[in-house]
């Protein structure tokens, strides 16, 4: 099935549309588009329906912190082959920002590793520490 680019209003329609203006993790009423992985990995935008997932305010500062994964959101959303941005693999996992996350839990930098918003909400979750990942 074919995924269109969308623009910024036809996602956030699109996205709620799907989801019944519900959040697809808990059920509360959905104020939040949420790009499955960071829009600023794709270089067009990544407004694409498979990248998108209604989230209410709780569960989406769970998915930005990366602590609610990339995973169980597309599984929530019942997203089976999801666009991905350029250079992304199907068969690795990464958080939202990009960072591939290795079976042993721990996480490799990703193209958005100095970007400040990454950063910031990566600190709050205590994912980020010292400025790394903790280790390289
Ligand atoms: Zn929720």
């Amino acid at each position: 099935m074919s995924d269109p680019l969308l623009d910024r209003p036809a996602f956030k329609a699109a996205v709620f549309a799907r989801d019944n203006h519900a959040c697809v993790i808990c059920g509360a009423p959905a104020d939040a588009a949420h790009h499955i992985l960071e829009r600023k990995l794709f270089r067009d935008g990544g407004y694409y329906l498979s990248n998108g997932a209604s989230l209410c305010p709780d569960c989406h500062y769970e998915a930005e912190k990366t602590t609610l994964s990339v995973e169980e959101v597309r599984a929530a959303c019942r997203i089976d082959n999801p666009a991905l941005p350029p250079g992304f693999s199907a068969k690795a996992a990464y958080d939202k920002w990009g960072n591939e996350i290795h079976s042993d839990g721990t996480r490799s930098r990703g193209p958005l590793f100095n970007d400040p918003g990454a950063r910031k909400i990566l600190a709050e979750a205590g994912i980020l520490y010292d400025g790394t990942f903790g280790f390289g």
